[in-house]
């Protein structure tokens, strides 16, 4: 490894929600800092003015938070400061930067202007193609006179400048530090863009001038910006700067081996959120979608992962985003929580289903969420469990009908109530409940599903959901017996 000091980025570009593939990007890069006591950047590449906010910015922002995955360098979540001394760390705040560098390239004979309107690229484009050529463009302006080029930009004449590849006839090669040797034949691409009509810059070439400037001494990423990594490379080379390591990694997958679909569920960080999995158990995940634990671990805490990182564990095949491995892995987090740090995070989750619930009585809260640790794969599976304890939520659904129906039901519901009512005390263990329904098997002679649906559709309304023995004991007589008259009612 290089004895220069580690410097690693994250750079998205504001659109959006932190896809999960983008917070995998920010996380081996975290990684790698941390492990190598280096340093990891926060880079906003917002030059895409179209199509970047200020508000995904925060969200991005608020996701690595959320995720833990903080920053040594770049904006601050106040949207006003910046920490760092390589700043500014937007690229729209950087423009004057880009564009002395484009005035280098110019100069030194790399880059020219030219003035080809959209429809002679596409003549041209046709043409070469029909011909059976590379399609590259190939401009009448690569070698005109620069102040010529420049009395032209000022008459109004709307022009872009491009950068010379055309007469680098090479094969370039990229040690990458996961996929091993690259070969890029120089003609993949042809004099490409740098600063567009409108003077503002395209991403390869801010990215090659922010990571040269911040001292950038690795750039790990996605495998697709594979293709741009030559055109950045041929920068580099163009400015006699040196490049940095470069390791591209798999793209995420989704099980059927395409890109991440919407379809198929949440693909960003805050969906993750919002769905009521933990930031732990995420980036855990997230973590063995291309990289794994030297003892093939499948848990394992983000200081464990930071003591281990290592890039040469870094794989180079495609990673498939097994979503139902990730609930497991949620599950297994929620279950090692103590009881109140998981009522903690379930009672938001509850509140904004606006469950009403005795959330004061801590004693309560405690023991049902320890009943129901060992059932909830997410924290929103928290609501569907309480739910059913929630007396305004009950109603009769419709998949009971047939249950209402039957013949016994009513003896059986009529002696439920009886025994409900006799009943010492506001509440049941789990022995009392089964007991009481000892009872009513014994006295109305009903069985199997003639005994145990009529009393689920007294309790929880249908004949299917968690079983009573662990809902009953966190509910009281009065809403049982609330229940099960309204029950009683309906069939009469
Ligand atoms: N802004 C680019 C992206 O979001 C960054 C690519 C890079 O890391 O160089 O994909």
């Amino acid at each position: 490894m290089s004895q220069k000091k580690i410097r690693v980025r994250f750079a998205p570009s504001p659109t959006g929600y932190l896809h999960v593939g983008g917070a995998r990007s920010a996380l081996y890069n975290y990684l790698f800092a941390r492990n190598q006591g280096g340093e990891f950047i926060l880079r906003i590449e917002d030059t895409d003015v179209a199509r970047s906010t200020e508000e995904s910015l925060k969200m991005v922002m608020s996701d690595l938070k959320w995720l833990g995955l903080n920053w040594d360098e770049g904006p601050q979540s106040d949207g006003q400061t910046e920490i760092g001394s390589y700043g500014p760390y937007k690229q729209s705040e950087r423009l004057d930067i880009y564009l002395d560098v484009a005035e280098e390239l110019l100069k030194i004979g790399k880059a020219y202007y030219c003035f080809m309107t959209d429809e002679e690229l596409e003549i041209q484009r046709q043409k070469f193609i029909a011909e059976g050529k590379n399609p590259h463009v190939s401009s009448p302006y690569e070698n005109w006179d620069l102040e010529k080029a420049k009395q032209e930009l000022k008459s109004g004449r709307p022009g872009v400048v491009r950068f010379k590849s055309q007469h680098l006839k090479k094969d370039y090669i990229l040690n990458d530090l996961v996929r091993g040797e690259v070969r890029f034949p120089s003609d993949m691409v042809g004099d490409f863009v740098l600063l567009r009509s409108d003077g503002m810059p395209v991403y390869n070439f801010c990215c090659v001038v922010d990571d040269h400037l911040m001292k950038i001494s690795h750039v790990l990423r996605a495998e697709e910006h594979l293709p741009n990594t030559l055109r950045q490379m041929m920068i580099y080379e163009a400015m006699s700067w040196e490049f940095p390591l470069f390791g591209h990694i798999s793209l995420v997958l989704d099980e059927d081996r395409q890109k991440m679909s919407k379809r198929r569920g949440a693909t960003s960080c805050f969906q993750f959120k919002e769905e009521g999995y933990l930031p732990e158990a995420l980036l855990n995940f997230v973590t063995l979608l291309g990289w794994s634990h030297p003892e093939q671990k499948e848990i394992f805490s983000l200081e464990e992962t930071i003591q281990l990182f290592n890039v040469n564990r870094l794989h180079p095949s495609g990673a498939v985003f097994d979503r139902v491995k990730l609930k497991w892995m949620n599950s297994q987090y929620l279950r090692a929580l103590s009881n109140e740090d998981l009522w903690k995070k379930t009672e938001p989750f509850l509140k904004a289903a606006n469950l009403k619930l005795p959330y004061e009585d801590k004693q309560w809260a405690f023991s049902s969420i320890a009943v129901f640790k060992t059932y909830m794969e997410t924290l929103v599976d928290g609501v569907t469990f309480y739910t059913a304890l929630d007396d305004s939520k009950f109603e009769i659904k419709p998949e009971a009908s047939e249950v209402l129906a039957w013949e016994p039901t009513k003896v059986v519901l009529s002696e439920w109530a009886e025994l409900l009512k006799v009943h010492v005390g506001e509440s049941f263990t789990e022995a009392e409940f089964l007991k009481i329904q000892e009872v009513v098997k014994v006295k109305t002679g009903a069985k199997g599903k003639n005994l145990f649906q009529p009393i689920r559709v007294a309790v929880i309304g249908q004949p299917h959901g968690t079983e009573l023995k662990i809902l009953v004991p966190l509910m009281t007589k009065t809403s049982l017996l609330k229940r099960a008259s309204q029950v009683l009612a309906s069939l009469k």
